[in-house]
């Protein structure tokens, strides 16, 4: 039988794996984004159903108490939250799942999934890079990017304690890197 499959990725927000992840879904059509529920607002050119369910604090307090969620947790003030349908429904029908997670939701599967759950850490280079980044990326607050880079700190004290470490320095040695580990776990 077809086994499914959970492959997280997890990084400091600004090291670079939203655009990481955008190549993977080129390269590897097969397999299936999941699309987390979201507080935060959206961001210029980000697409509701795509990237974010986006969602109010209420709606998703509401879902909390439904039990909707594989996981959720709060980082960098809002919540975020991982659709347990999805997940059941995928590892049922043996789908190779794609995560976008934080440290807490990254520890959250390996604690329920164990091996099946395979976590890749991206690391930035140096935190001065991380924040270089995020200015640049130009889509956060100044406020919201001091939150980012302190919350970086503590995730990043975190990053031996998953399966896999990439340090996206250059992007493309980074990408490849990544997807050879990626073809490494779906083999
Ligand atoms: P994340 O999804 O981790 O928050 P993004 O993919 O949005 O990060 O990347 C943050 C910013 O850094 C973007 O402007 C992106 O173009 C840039 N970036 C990504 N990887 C690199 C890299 N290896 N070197 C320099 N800049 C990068
Ligand atoms: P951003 O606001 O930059 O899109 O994401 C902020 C952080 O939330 C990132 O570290 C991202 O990995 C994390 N994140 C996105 N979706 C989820 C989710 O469903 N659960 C958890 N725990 N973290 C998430």
């Amino acid at each position: 039988m077809n086994q499914g499959r959970i492959i997280v990725i997890c990084a400091p927000s600004g090291t670079g794996k939203s655009t990481l992840i955008e190549r993977l879904k080129k390269d590897h059509p097969e397999l299936i984004w999941s699309v987390s529920c979201t507080t935060r607002p959206m961001r210029a050119g980000e697409v509701h159903g795509k990237d974010y369910f986006f969602i109010a604090k209420e709606e998703f307090e509401k879902q909390i108490s439904e039990n909707m969620f594989i996981e959720w947790a709060r980082v960098h003030s809002n919540y975020y939250g991982t659709s347990r349908q999805f997940i059941d429904e995928g590892l049922k029908t043996g789908k190779k799942m794609l995560f976008d997670l934080d440290v807490q939701g990254a520890d959250a599967i390996k604690n329920l999934y164990g091996e099946s759950g395979q976590v890749i850490f991206i690391e930035p280079p140096s935190v001065v890079e991380l924040e270089r980044r995020l200015r640049a990326r130009g889509t956060d607050k100044d406020e919201v990017i001091l939150e980012r880079i302190a919350n970086a700190k503590s995730e990043l004290l975190r990053k031996h304690h998953y399966n896999y470490l990439v340090m996206n320095d250059d992007v493309d040695r980074a990408y490849t890197q990544l997807k050879s580990i990626i073809e490494e776990i779906l083999r």
